[in-house]
């Protein structure tokens, strides 16, 4: 069932629900269709177009959320882009930064997504001693658009919708790793 994105009367991303639940507003005029997948819905009397974005038509006040987004399988590669944070291949795994036999904790700040050789590799070293970097430090996701990130849904068309809402630099990461798998490395030169 494809999901699509509910944006608040004043267009912050609120969250992403299933199709059927997300005409089901449209229809009780709880919500319009601002972005439309191209596919249409079959109900009784008519054909309606499929939303892939929705906006309220009324503002909800959105709770202050705080405490500790919780760290699932899921929220992490969604975090990580699916990718292996070592060699940028596809993620399979979870490696902790520094080894939890060495006292790492499991933590957003210590948890990556990686590749099963990555972490095979790596086994239970520390990056100094291999000479690995990461492209950043690991962090707990914050903001608006990780609400949707974080759910594992993704839309090209929600990206101008959640661009504003300071997840720009996650959803360059989630969008360009949504894209064709990498080219394969190039042939070495013969000496
Ligand atoms: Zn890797």
């Amino acid at each position: 069932m494809p999901h699509v994105l509910v944006l608040n009367a004043s267009y912050e991303p609120l969250g992403v629900v299933p199709l059927r639940r997300a005409v089901i507003l449209v229809l009780n005029r709880k919500a319009v269709c601002i972005e439309e997948s191209g596919a249409f819905i079959h109900t009784v009397s008519a054909a309606v177009p499929a939303p892939s974005v929705v906006r309220l038509t009324r503002f909800v006040r959105v709770p202050f959320r705080s405490g500790p987004i919780p760290l699932t399988r899921r929220a992490l590669f969604a975090r990580d882009g699916g990718r292996c944070v070592y060699c940028g291949s596809v993620a399979t795994s979870i490696d902790h930064v520094v080894p939890r036999s060495r006292g790492g904790q499991h933590a957003w700040e210590n948890v990556v997504a990686s590749c099963r050789r990555c972490n095979h590799v790596k086994a239970d070293r520390p990056l100094r001693e291999l000479g690995w970097r990461m492209s950043r430090a690991p962090s707990q996701p914050s903001g608006p658009a990780w609400r949707i990130i974080g759910t594992g849904h993704r839309d090209p068309s929600w990206l101008p919708y959640l661009v504003p809402y300071g997840g720009a630099d996650l959803l360059a990461r989630t969008a360009l790793n949504t894209g064709a798998p990498k080219p394969p490395d190039p042939l070495p030169t013969p000496a």
